[in-house]
């Protein structure tokens, strides 16, 4: 099939990849010159797992192209992909869907021969509606279809997910859109869970499935502090409550919050939409103030292990909002490290991937280092705010001896606690009291 991408970010570019593997013919539009320059030049512009190689593999093969022309994109197309952001308003928290009107109209004036246009952007509800009356107006002999096509990958596993979707919901409301999306989506038949609703339905179940997740990661957050007070090991309890199928075991990591550019966006939205429509929605307002409140705990506490120091150096393993990503935005890594900033911190900071995307919103108000030993040399406490499989690896008895105070406050509970309080450390993970030698605290000689 021919496809047109709207946006190569972190949904596009994947996606557009990955339907060009299956044997489509893309070409993915982007307006920001930089980004198609560098993709034309064979590069990719973010880290995912495999993408540089099938990438260059597909457009080696010519099955995919990039443009900044939104005519060349979407002229002869079955299907466009809109994946343009949708970012939150600041005040509000809305979801601003300019750049989705803005890419609908200018693709409206483009179209030629049926088409149907498959909105990937997490959209409110009503957006399809919206995209439909835009183009018509632009365009009122065009004949195409708007349908909802919620992208449910995980950054980290976005090719992964794209070959393997746990579901693909497609919200149509037309046979004759239906029948194209069931095309693209032939080679999964089979394989995942097909679901056909009303496009309203589709929009408000990608809204529900995060907001839901949110929760899920706050009610742990919440059950950690629990444990914390109580000597109950949240490990344990996140592992019985897992083992009930009706709850499952996904989900249940405490850490230093959800992140990333959807939860923290979708949450907000979703109850912005809940108080346009006059819905109570007390659950999801409580993650969001809950979730907040939490990067300020995760700072505070890192702050209260180095109190007794002055100017203490505190190292950062970890700036993406999770592992197997470059991606910053809303990372509660970054958000302790701003916290930990308005403190005056002294701060040397390592990832393995996002240390470019970190440096674009930090510049040099924090240290980096080249690797994880450099990171914590000379450092009063180490602060572990990302779980990159990298740093399980951390060798605690060099550490120690690299550090000034081997002072560790996991955020992730990444490493082992015995092994860091056998190696002098004091140790606090998340959710559960620790036990420490009573020399840790010593400086190393
Ligand atoms: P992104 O910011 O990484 O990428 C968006 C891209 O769209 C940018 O490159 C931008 O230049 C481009 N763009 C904006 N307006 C355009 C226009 N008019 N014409 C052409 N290009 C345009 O965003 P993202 O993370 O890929 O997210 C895209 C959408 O997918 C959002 O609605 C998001 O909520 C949703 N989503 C994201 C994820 C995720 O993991 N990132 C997962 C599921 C859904």
């Amino acid at each position: 099939m021919k496809i047109g991408v709207i946006g190569t970010g972190y949904v596009g570019l994947p996606t557009g990849v990955g339907l060009a593997e299956l044997g489509n013919e893309v070409t993915c539009v982007d307006c920001d010159s930089k980004k198609i320059a560098t993709l034309q030049a064979g590069k990719t512009t973010l880290y995912e797992d495999g993408l540089g190689k099938l990438l260059h593999k597909n457009v080696a093969e010519g099955r995919i192209r990039f443009t900044t022309s939104m005519k060349e994109g979407v002229e002869n197309a079955d299907v466009v992909i809109v994946a343009v952001g949708t970012p939150s308003h600041p005040v509000t928290g809305e979801a601003d869907v300019k750049y989705v009107h803005a890419a609908a109209t200018e693709l409206g004036e483009h179209l030629d021969g049926y088409t149907v246009i498959a909105i990937k952007s997490t959209v409110p509800v009503g957006t399809g509606d919206a995209v439909e009356a835009l183009i018509s107006k632009r365009n009122p002999l065009v004949d195409f279809d708007v349908v909802s096509l919620p992208e449910f990958l995980r950054e980290g596993f976005a090719l992964h997910d794209f070959f393997h979707p746990d579901r693909v919901v497609i919200g149509a409301n037309t046979e004759r859109a239906r029948n194209v999306i069931k095309k693209l989506y032939k080679p999964f038949e089979g394989k995942t869970q097909m679901l056909f609703v009303k496009r309203r339905s589709s929009e408000t179940i990608k809204y529900a499935s995060n907001a839901f997740l949110a929760i899920k990661i706050h009610y742990i957050n919440e059950m950690a502090n629990f444990c914390e007070k109580t000597g109950a090991d949240i490990t344990e309890v996140a592992k019985g409550m897992g083992l009930d199928s009706r709850i499952g075991n996904r989900f249940l990591n405490p850490g230093p919050g959800y992140g990333g550019s959807c939860f923290p966006k979708d949450t907000m939205a979703m109850s912005y939409m809940a108080r346009q429509n006059d819905v109570d929605m007390t659950l999801i307002n409580a993650a969001i103030a809950g979730n907040t409140k939490r990067k300020q705990q995760m700072a505070e506490r890192i702050l209260e292990a180095v109190k007794w120091i002055e100017n203490p150096k505190i190292a950062v393993l970890g700036l993406a909002f999770k592992d197997g990503t470059d991606d910053c935005r809303e990372s509660p890594a970054m958000e302790i490290v701003y916290n930990l900033l308005e403190h005056k911190a002294n701060i040397t900071a390592y990832d393995p991937k996002a240390m470019g995307t970190a440096f674009q919103l930090l510049g040099d108000k924090i240290n980096y280092a080249d690797d994880m030993y450099a990171c914590i040399k000379d450092a009063d406490v180490l602060a572990i705010l990302t779980e990159w499989n990298e740093f399980k690896s951390l060798d605690l008895d060099l550490a120690a001896t690299l550090m000034r105070h081997k002072n560790i406050v996991d955020c992730r509970n990444l490493l082992d606690a015995e092994t860091a309080i056998q190696s002098g450390f004091m140790y606090q993970g998340i959710g559960k009291k620790t036990e420490m030698k009573e020399n840790c605290l010593r400086e190393v000689a």
